[in-house]
């Protein structure tokens, strides 16, 4: 550290320099992340509200109401008309939530003390974290020939431990979504907690439907639905950190609570402390700004570029792996090793492409910035390497 202060002119030079060596989103060369380029009104929200500590609520009040009204607007998007939850640092903290609510519920309610947790392969890496913290053991359900999730074998798995069963609403690694509807039906029959992990899916699945899509329910229409995470902060273009958490019932927040004796308010159930405010206050304000037409309008078009470039990848002779379902496509060259095409597309022209593992294949994310442009060009060295 140094001694005495610097120059800020001095420090951002520094920074300004370190910061090149960053990829920038509107460069088009991101082709594998599910985060975007926050929406600017969104950031200028998230400035206004930097200080504000979501934490201590009692003395943030305002922002508190926001995050309870962000709550419900996106509890009634999922068909619930009183939600109960946080908006959190993402996905992997929501599930956390989620896992550790179950556990709890379990414990209390069951006398479940050494529990299990079904998922599918396909499911977010979040889930071994969450169970090893809580010491759950994961119990893995089969997929089936689509790469969703096997309901037989969910049926199968179940035991007097089980505490959780989660499918996942827009697979990470090919945007796909679990036969929930089925699931729910043996959660609920067995009265066993069912999350659903729609962190990618939860925003673009209602409004896709708003503008004529077909999907199964997958919601809280559900009544085997305990829960749902569903990120803001990837197609819902807020600022990182904004990962949602709905609950159905408050008593799901009651089990999780712990006396927070210096605090305003005397109980906390999140995970996490001192919290941000600022990216739940922008989440809120780019669901008024955009309402459910902005939205829709939104997912229709990277649903439109997803096809295009379907299309055009089985044009050239590329395989696709699977119909996607949301804006993910997952290919490979009928020969050449996906990881090794992936390294020659990051040579030829900088393209970051992801490489999916179950199944082994390219896997391109179609967020906001990605347009038909880089599409065009991304597809041109892509017949040059073919
Ligand atoms: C992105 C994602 C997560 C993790 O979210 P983070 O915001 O990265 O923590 C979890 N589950 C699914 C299905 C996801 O797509």
């Amino acid at each position: 550290m140094n001694d005495l202060p610097i120059d800020k002119d001095e420090i951002l030079k520094e920074l300004d320099l370190i910061k090149e060596k960053d990829l920038k989103y509107s460069g088009g060369r991101i082709l594998g992340s599910m985060c975007t380029e926050a929406h600017p009104f969104g950031k200028e929200v998230y400035i206004k509200f930097l200080d504000s500590n979501l934490g201590d609520p009692g003395l943030f009040k305002g922002t508190k109401s926001i995050e309870d009204k962000t709550i419900k607007i996106i509890g009634k998007l999922l068909n619930l008309d009183n939600a109960y939850g946080n908006i959190v640092t993402g996905g992997t903290e929501a599930n956390i939530m989620a896992i550790r609510a179950a556990r709890n519920h379990a414990r209390k309610y069951k006398n479940i003390e050494n529990g299990e947790i079904i998922l599918p392969r396909s499911a977010h890496f979040s889930f071994k974290k969450a169970a090893d913290m809580m010491n759950l053991k994961i119990v893995e359900a089969e997929l089936d020939e689509n790469y969703k999730i096997n309901v037989e074998s969910v049926k199968n798995k179940i035991s007097p431990n089980t505490v959780a069963i989660v499918a996942i609403a827009g697979t990470t690694e090919l945007g796909l979504i679990d036969p929930i509807e089925e699931i729910s039906k043996i959660a609920h029959d067995n009265n066993i907690y069912f999350h659903v992990d729609a962190a990618f899916g939860g925003f673009s699945i209602p409004f896709l439907r708003n503008c004529g899509y077909d999907f199964p329910e997958f919601d809280f229409k559900l009544p085997g639905v305990s829960s749902i995470t569903v990120d803001p902060h990837k197609m819902g273009l807020a600022p990182i950190p904004a990962g949602g958490i709905i609950f159905r019932e408050k008593e799901y927040l009651n089990v999780m609570a712990v006396d927070s004796p210096y605090l305003t308010v005397k109980t906390q159930s999140t995970v996490v402390g001192t919290r941000i405010g600022a990216s739940t206050v922008a989440t809120y304000a780019l669901l008024k700004y955009f309402g459910r037409s902005g939205y829709s309008k939104l997912a229709k078009n990277l649903m439109e570029n997803t096809c295009f470039l379907k299309d055009s990848l089985e044009k050239i002779g590329y395989d696709v792996i699977v119909e996607p379902e949301l804006n993910i496509v997952a290919f490979n060259h009928p020969e050449k090793n996906p990881q090794l095409m992936a390294d020659e597309l990051e040579k030829i022209n900088g393209w970051k492409v992801s490489v999916a593992n179950c199944p082994n294949a390219i896997r391109i994310v179609l967020m906001n910035h990605v347009t038909k442009t880089h599409l065009k060009e991304f597809l041109s060295d892509l017949k040059k390497l073919y």
